[in-house]
């Protein structure tokens, strides 16, 4: 998910390399490492930490050398340590591997190559990939990694060097991204052009499943099948500051768009529709156990303690289960009532929340379980959770959060069915479950097609002071998070409301100048909300309806409807919170706010 950079040519790699990963800081990473062929083998430095750490590490003891091949890691299997970091090696030290991306597959595939005998030094999943090359060497480093590609499930970006076949990178791609740079007697790769346009603008894209050789003198691809693919070299006409954030204006944005993406790798590898189950590798808790649970709390804070209450919903929907949602802070600081036969769930995009950690420690103390769900790895609250579930959203650059909430909703979502399995509720709801899941990503790509009309929107309403969210239902807490990424990065004052609520007290608020939103979708809830619009109609609010494709009740009641696609009730705030995020986006940057790092706030809170 972070960066990829390879050189091979006549210069020496080492500043190329480095200055490649350097472009590529943008993305937040935690480790960072090069391999170089430097004529007798395979140098790799690496460690944890930034760059510039990396740079103190080879500026002791310079690696020579002219081809090469560097990572910057955001870890997803293993924390962050100087043995994950990447390059990673086969037994021998032959062949260096960096990767960006998950091998699904990786602990089948580790324990046929420990029986094999291969030894192991990291925890990461990337490890198995020189292992496997190691296994089919046979003269040509294409082949090889051709040979280990084929028996791979997962995502995979990756570049390969190795002193057995001397001038030669190899990359592959599957779901993540990499791209060649085409040069005069020298070839790059990098998995973000921003990488090497410093030294060339000429560029091929690798399609999925495809593989590239490079030497000094070329390059060419194929198909892991090792069938010949023709790839034209495309000009790149961008200026650097445009695609370090790959194109968009701010990571916020760009992290809103990456969100089809982002709730696929969530529920990757993790759904099995035909039987209706979940599977969940870091539970640490046993079927029995998890039957023997008699109530769930949850405890986050601020965006994360609205998916929590998503959670909440679909919890004691599809699995019967009482459970509770909690701010993190306030749980701390009573008596709770809790104890043994109690499952916590803590949530934290960063994992380091200070309050949520301390909740944690409370809970455990107390005698229950903690799951963690967060999306960094290796962080306090996923070492010290009893277990856990990553969202592997990827960095999360922007402070509002936005791809890491629809991650922790999908990842509940996943908890939920794999619960509700265990608990031996209806597999046919299950298997519902599972199919409109895997429909989400497609229809969030859809209501970013109405981007356009959102920026319309955000014109109308940039002045405004004071606005209201309503929403009841499972669209209750999107109403709450909806008004909070108004207020965090537009400063504008925002309060979400269970619809009906409305009527004992903030109605007094409505007026001409009054904008709402209403989130209005077909659901179980959608007739109530409809007369709540009516009622503030009745009172001349302006009204901003979230609604599901085609509702002509809301068209004559609403001045403005952005349009998303129609799912079950559970999943219903995976759509509609997108369009809240968009609005304040824009509404923010119309009013000029710094969206990326709004005034006074945070990315990771980790004091109380
Ligand atoms: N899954 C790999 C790891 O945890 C690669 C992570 C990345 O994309 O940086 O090491």
């Amino acid at each position: 998910m972070c960066g990829i950079i390879g050189y091979t040519g006549p210069q020496r790699c080492l500043p190329i390399l480095i200055d490649g990963l350097r472009r590529m800081e943008y993305r937040g990473y935690d480790s960072a490492g090069v391999a170089i062929i430097n004529g007798k083998g395979v140098v790799v430095k690496k460690d944890v930490g930034k760059i510039a750490a990396l740079e103190a590490l080879v500026d002791a003891d310079p690696p020579h050398g002219t081809i090469g091949i560097a990572h910057t890691r955001w870890a997803t299997h293993g924390e962050p340590s100087q043995i994950n970091s990447h390059p990673h090696l086969d037994c021998r030290g032959h062949f260096a591997v960096v990767h960006n991306g998950i091998i699904e597959n990786n602990e089948s595939l580790r324990e046929t190559l420990k029986a094999k005998g291969h030894k192991f030094r990291s925890e990461t999943d990337t490890e198995v990939l020189s292992h496997l090359i190691e296994e089919y060497w046979d003269g040509s480093l294409e082949k090889a990694v051709a040979a280990a590609l084929r028996l791979v499930e997962g995502t995979y970006g990756i570049a390969v060097v190795s002193d057995l076949d001397p001038d030669k990178v190899v990359g592959a791609r599957k779901g993540s991204p990499l791209v060649v740079g085409v040069g005069n007697g020298e070839n790059f790769i990098a998995s973000d052009v921003s990488a090497m346009l410093a030294h060339t603008k000429q560029v091929v894209y690798l399609g999925d499943e495809e593989m590239v050789i490079l030497t000094p003198r070329g390059y060419r691809t194929q198909t892991l099948n090792e069938i010949p693919v023709d790839r034209e070299i495309e000009e790149i006409t961008w200026e650097l500051s445009q695609i370090e954030k790959g194109g968009f204006p701010h990571f916020m944005l760009k992290e809103i768009f990456e969100q089809p993406k982002c709730i696929q790798n969530a529920i990757r590898g993790r759904l099995m529709e035909q039987t209706g189950e979940a599977h969940l590798g870091g539970l640490n808790l046993t079927d029995d156990e998890l039957r023997s649970v008699e109530r769930i709390v949850m405890l986050a804070c601020g965006t994360s303690w609205h998916a929590a209450m998503i959670g909440e919903y679909m919890l004691e929907e599809y699995c019967r289960i009482p459970v509770e949602v909690e701010y993190a802070s306030e749980f701390r600081y009573r008596n709770p009532v809790i104890g043994p036969n109690d499952l916590v769930i803590v949530i934290s995009q960063s994992g380091e929340t200070a309050d949520t950690l301390a909740a944690m420690r409370e809970a455990q103390r107390r005698g229950a379980r903690a799951l963690g769900i967060c999306n960094t790895v290796g962080s306090t609250i996923a070492r010290e959770a009893d277990g856990g579930i990553y969202i592997h959203a990827g960095p999360e650059i922007g402070v509002a959060s936005t791809k890491a909430f629809t991650s922790q909703v999908a990842v509940l979502a996943v908890f939920t069915l794999h619960l509700a399995h265990v608990r031996g509720m209806n597999p046919e709801v299950n298997q519902e479950l599972i199919h409109e899941l895997k429909a989400i990503p497609a229809k969030i790509e859809r209501i970013l097609k109405s981007d356009a009309q959102i920026v319309e929107i955000a014109k109308m309403f940039q002045k405004t002071t004071n606005c209201l969210y309503l929403g009841r239902g499972y669209n209750f807490p999107v109403a709450l998070e909806g008004a909070l990424k108004l207020k965090e990065i537009s400063y504008v004052h925002a309060e979400g409301y269970p619809a009906a609520e409305m009527k004992h007290g903030p109605i007094a608020l409505i007026d001409e100048k009054m904008p709402v939103v209403f989130l209005c979708t077909r659901d179980s809830a959608y007739d109530k909300v409809l007369n709540n619009m009516s009622e503030v109609r009745a009172r001349r609010g302006r009204i901003i309806a979230i609604a599901t494709e085609g509702d002509e009740s809301v068209r004559e009641r609403a001045d403005q409807v952005i349009w998303i696609p129609h799912t079950i009730d559970p999943l219903v705030p995976l759509l509609s919170v997108v369009p809240l995020q968009l609005l304040s986006y824009h509404v923010a940057t119309l009013r000029g706010c710094n969206v990326d790092q709004p005034r006074n706030l945070a990315k990771s809170v980790t004091v109380e």
